[in-house]
């Protein structure tokens, strides 16, 4: 079973979890480790990792318990967006050319399933009501021709075939002409791989890509190579430029560092996957489904999603009852601008603040820097204080206290407490409230 050392590696660092009341710096060490270790079985590079546990520890200890959710649980809820956004998000479709036809180049090393994939893409497309071609261009490998004619017959598309004679970019330009010609929609054309990268086939490549003018440069990837695949999307995409990859042998016992990795290490995302030896195994990528499948957690995760929902709901009425009573307090400034900063329903909180309109991914970038230096300063507020920020504007000596307290100037803490009158009184004049709204001044 593909992944399944990495969801029992992970499995363990959620049951290290069980029965603890929240997530803290503490007990989240353990749980951490073995990720990690998880992970690097996986074959997910180390930087990679480094980065991922990172940014989860960050998340788990940052983040308040959702209600009614499991510190494990929601652990598994992390750990399953930030894979998601490892592996890039979205599903990153095929692009297609404004005027046909569209021309896929196929790159790769020998035996990584190039010329399967040329046969399996061109079925894939004419599912799609695409007429396809495919150009065999694997000169050095006579076999590999043959292989590519049959494959053709067996998925009912033509091929273009110059035999071994002709140098790749000449027949790249012949099989363009027989495809205009033809009016096909799509044309995909398979090139030589060799065992290893070498200069002779970079520049080949180079050459058939100045005649082709590919819509998409894919590099076929075999799984089972672990992060070598991402090593080597990494150097085709320097060396001619490509535009994604699609992965071999997801069927396979891979451990799945090569899925997880492709996208972080090289910027370039795993379009397609082949997942079989038929020629229908081929299918898009999708982030989200293959967290699906190496964390094996689906309830678990529509579960969170659920409570996560139903506690934005509860704090934006919460919030909205507050600013019509102005008393709007610290707490409910670093609930809010954690929301903003963790939530990510930043635009939905934001625009209930008067003034912020449109949020900018800058913009939410500073609110994040913004909310850590916030944070420091509200956690070394008493109770009282965070209650009645009255109590800072009068006292010279609280803010004293919270600064040294926090590691920040009395200044920032000044500005701090200015921030939130100023924010009452936009909330009020919002609002409509008229009496007390004026701005205390801070006495000194
Ligand atoms: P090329 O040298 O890159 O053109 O590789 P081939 O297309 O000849 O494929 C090499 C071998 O890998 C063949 O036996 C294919 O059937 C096999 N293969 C290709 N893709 C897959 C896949 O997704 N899953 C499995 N299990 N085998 C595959």
């Amino acid at each position: 079973e593909m992944f399944g050392q990495l969801t029992s590696g992970l499995e363990t660092a959620w049951n290290k979890l069980k029965g603890e009341e929240g997530l803290t710096k503490e007990n989240i060490v353990e749980p951490m480790r073995d990720i990690r270790r998880a992970l690097l079985e996986a074959d997910v590079s180390l930087p990679v990792v480094r980065r991922f546990v990172q940014s989860v520890s960050e998340q788990a200890v940052g983040t308040g318990l959702i209600r009614g959710v499991k510190p494990d649980q929601q652990l598994v809820k992390i750990v399953s967006d930030e894979l998601v956004k490892l592996m890039g998000g979205e599903v990153s479709e095929l692009v297609f050319a404004k005027s046909a036809p569209t021309v896929i180049l196929l790159a790769g090393l020998q035996g990584v399933g190039k010329t399967t994939v040329s046969a399996k893409l061109a079925l894939y497309l004419k599912k799609q009501g695409k007429s396809c071609m495919l150009i065999a261009g694997d000169v050095y490998r006579p076999a590999a021709i043959d292989q590519l004619v049959i494959l053709g017959k067996q998925v009912d598309v033509p091929v273009y075939a110059a035999g071994t004679d002709v140098k790749p970019a000449e027949i790249a330009r012949q099989g363009l002409q027989e495809a205009k010609r033809k009016n096909v929609d799509v044309v995909i054309m398979d090139t030589a791989g060799r065992l290893q990268i070498d200069k002779v086939m970079m520049d080949e490549l180079k050459d058939v890509k100045r005649v082709l003018n590919p819509t998409e440069v894919l590099l076929v990837v075999d799984a089972m190579t672990g992060q070598e695949a991402a090593a080597l999307v990494t150097t085709f995409n320097l060396e001619i430029g490509i535009t994604g990859a699609i992965m071999t042998k997801l069927d396979g016992d891979s451990r799945g560092g090569a899925a997880l990795s492709v996208k972080e290490v090289s910027g370039k995302p795993i379009k397609l996957v082949g997942r079989g030896e038929r020629m229908e195994d081929l299918e898009p990528f999708y982030p989200d489904r293959m967290a699906g499948r190496i964390l094996g957690m689906g309830d678990v995760l529509s579960f969170v999603e659920k409570a996560q929902e139903v506690m934005k709901q509860e704090d934006a009425e919460d919030l909205q009852k507050k600013i019509m009573s102005a008393k709007f307090d610290f707490n409910d400034l670093l609930k809010q601008t954690r929301a903003v900063a963790q939530m990510g329903s930043m635009s939905r909180v934001i625009g209930m603040i008067p003034g912020m309109g449109k949020v900018t991914p800058a913009q939410i970038r500073e609110a994040e820097k913004s909310v850590k230096i916030m944070e420091s300063m509200i956690e070394v507020m008493t109770p009282e204080e965070r209650e009645k920020p009255e109590l800072l504007a009068e006292s010279p000596a609280r803010r004293k206290r919270i600064a040294q307290e926090s590691g920040k100037t009395e200044q920032q803490v000044s500005q701090l407490v200015a921030q939130l009158f100023q924010m009452r009184v936009r909330m009020k004049n919002l609002m409509g409230v008229m009496e007390g709204g004026s701005l205390p001044s801070l006495s000194n």
